[in-house]
């Protein structure tokens, strides 16, 4: 009896710590990440910080700069200038994880809302006659839909040269960097990806991207404008980085991922 009592319990602990970490439902993974954006005040303020320390920098730029070459910033669009994350929250409600169908329709309903401060720096910078270019991977099909958002939400220099879109497959921001560097000297890069900043963090496992950014770390608050994104990233690709992986193995690469003492 008591044998059977204890076989039991053993049998329900062990459903119990199965249930626990099986029951991942990737779905959900973003649930947190997605109500700190949508619902914190610090995300808000992060937003602010930011875009606070490029005004005071683009400020000093502007007060010191002595060369004839027209000054350019560099942006991201998604989570840098524009918040996407009610089309996160309507796959999470819909038990679906990122997907490139729910995606189309979120761009091309062009609503997504401007990030607290972008709007106000970039008209700053507009005014100052600094060019701003917007460089994104959202495709060359999504770029009218882009620009149809950006300009609702009133940013500056909205049109085909500026909106930069990602041209076929190539997914790097360096060769359009490098297009705008022609003409231009870039002073500031802002974005949600160490991607949007420079070549050293493109399509580099874990361990790289971070000493990358041990390297470069003076250029932070001064040459680049991280924005924050919870949710996202091309930190996670990193994860797998060379690896073609089943979204189970995925889901349990990022298991085993966390840095546990
Ligand atoms: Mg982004």
């Amino acid at each position: 009896m008591i044998r059977q009592v204890v076989f039991s319990l053993l049998l329900l602990a062990t459903l119990a710590s199965s249930a626990q970490v099986t029951d991942h439902r990737p779905a959900q993974y973003n649930v947190s990440g997605i109500l700190w954006q949508q619902q914190s005040g610090e995300y808000k303020a992060l937003c602010y910080q930011a875009y606070n320390l490029a005004r005071m920098r683009l400020e000093e730029i502007l007060r010191t700069y002595r060369d004839t070459v027209p000054l350019a910033i560099v942006t991201d669009v998604d989570e840098t200038v524009l918040d996407n994350s009610i089309g996160a929250a309507k796959d999470i409600v819909s038990g679906r994880t990122y997907n490139d169908s729910s995606w189309k329709v979120w761009v091309e309903y062009a609503k997504a809302p401007a990030m607290p401060g972008a709007v106000e720096f970039f008209n700053y910078a507009a005014q100052h006659g600094v060019q701003c270019f917007y460089i994104t991977n959202r495709k060359e099909t999504d770029k009218a839909a882009t620009i149809r958002n950006l300009k609702e939400q009133g940013f500056p220099q909205v049109d085909a040269m500026h909106v930069m879109c990602k041209q076929g497959s190539v997914s790097d921001k360096e060769p359009r960097r490098q297009e705008v560097a022609k003409q231009y000297n870039i002073v500031l890069l802002l974005g949600d990806n160490l991607n949007d900043f420079d070549d050293l963090f493109f399509d580099k496992p874990t361990v790289v991207r971070n000493a990358n950014v041990d390297k470069v770390q003076s250029y932070f608050g001064s040459r680049y404008i991280m924005l924050p994104n919870a949710t996202y990233g091309d930190w996670e690709n990193a994860l797998w980085h060379g690896k073609k992986l089943s979204a189970e193995e995925k889901d349990k690469l990022k298991w085993d991922s966390l840095v546990i003492y």
